[in-house]
């Protein structure tokens, strides 16, 4: 079979071995596992294969990624994990059974839009712990409760926080136990039971293999520990988890010795820098046909010995060292969270499928 290239080849089943590893894992301390596909684009297949290991609620950011799993038979519950766009909340009832919230106004749309299509629509209250994107301030929480448990069409299904995402804060027992505190003052206060106390991410990895007490965390939300096989406050590799489910494949255009060092005057480059090369003498430098449009270009690590010497929208420039790259030669490469992100949104670059579960 002809492959095309630049492509991004997908091991279903080291997906699903990571999945399903990481459901038994927090599992065993009560925790449930949400899939998060935002970071592979709401693909259908691997949303598919995080369902066949065992995970049954499908996490992404974005509307138009839901519809796309939806509409290719998908069947889970779905999950959105960016506060709903106001102009969207139509779509959110629609396509979503629970959705991330924290602002009453948003809530009170949903409510109407639910009110409208006749439905009841679940919602997560989101908590501000630390690293200040989104979230209620905790001071407010009982408060905000108390209007949205009155709102018909709306069913309040838990309280959640996310951390290490903008602001990089840690998942610790300061600000877990918070969340469990506060959950439990909900609960009292308001004579309910939350379904899901939704502790966070990928982040949560050391929190949770290192504290002696959960609390009533019950639920995390797991992207790039599924994906990558690494926790995301160190990018420790997870005991167990494949790091290469995802491999990046382009092929070499030209491949030539040529001087190490450009000459002539230096001034900006594609993206606006200026570049500084060390001259290492003459090189075989050798072009792969992917580029800035296509991949993360920081987040590439060949598998053979070879340099990245850098980039523009369309190229990669390597020094091939001691490989003898020839022209139709491909060139493969371990890609991180970004670059995997970049590549399965870039329309330029194949998917393939290996191994499904
Ligand atoms: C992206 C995201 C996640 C998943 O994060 P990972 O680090 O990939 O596990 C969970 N929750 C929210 C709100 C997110 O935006």
């Amino acid at each position: 079979m002809d492959m095309t290239s630049p492509r991004i080849e997908i091991d279903l089943g080291k997906i699903a071995h990571n999945a399903g590893k990481l459901k038994e894992l927090y599992g065993s301390k009560g925790i449930s596992v949400f899939g998060v596909t935002k970071g592979v684009c709401g693909d259908p297949r691997i949303a598919d294969a995080l369902l066949k290991s065992g995970l049954s609620v499908i996490a992404d950011s974005r509307i138009a990624n839901i519809r796309k799993m939806r509409d290719a038979g998908v069947q889970a519950q779905f999950l959105l994990l960016r506060a709903p766009i106001s102009s969207q909340v139509e779509d959110v009832v629609r396509y979503v059974d629970i959705s991330l919230n924290s602002e009453l106004s948003v809530i009170e749309a949903l409510s109407a839009s639910a009110l409208a299509q006749d439905t009841t629509h679940k919602i997560i209250l989101m908590v501000e712990l630390g690293d200040l994107r989104e979230g209620i301030l905790p001071a407010d929480l009982l408060d905000t409760v108390g209007v949205v448990i009155k709102m018909d069409g709306i069913e309040l299904a838990g309280i959640g926080a996310n951390l290490a995402c903008f602001g990089g804060i840690r998942p610790d027992d300061e600000n877990m136990g918070l969340l469990s505190s506060l959950a439990g003052e909900v609960e009292e206060k308001f004579g309910l039971t939350l379904e899901f106390v939704s502790g966070g991410n990928t982040a949560n990895y050391l929190w949770f293999t290192s504290t002696d007490d959960v609390g009533r965390i019950n639920n995390v939300r797991l992207g790039e520990s599924i994906y990558q096989g690494t926790e995301s406050l160190h990018r420790d590799v997870i005991p167990g988890q494949f790091t290469d489910a995802f491999t990046l494949v382009a092929e070499v255009i030209e491949s030539k010795i040529k001087p190490s060092k450009p000459h002539g005057e230096v001034c900006q480059a594609a993206f606006g820098n200026v570049p500084e090369f060390e001259d290492r003498g003459e090189i075989r430098r050798a072009l792969l046909a992917v580029g800035v449009q296509d991949v993360v270009i920081s987040g590439l690590t060949p598998r053979r010995d070879i340099d990245i010497l850098g980039a523009s929208s369309d190229h990669i420039v390597v020094d091939a060292k001691q490989v003898d790259l020839k022209v139709g030669d491909e060139v493969v490469f371990d890609i991180d969270y970004g670059a995997m992100l970049r590549a399965m949104t870039s329309p330029y670059v194949e998917k393939t499928y290996v191994n499904a579960p």
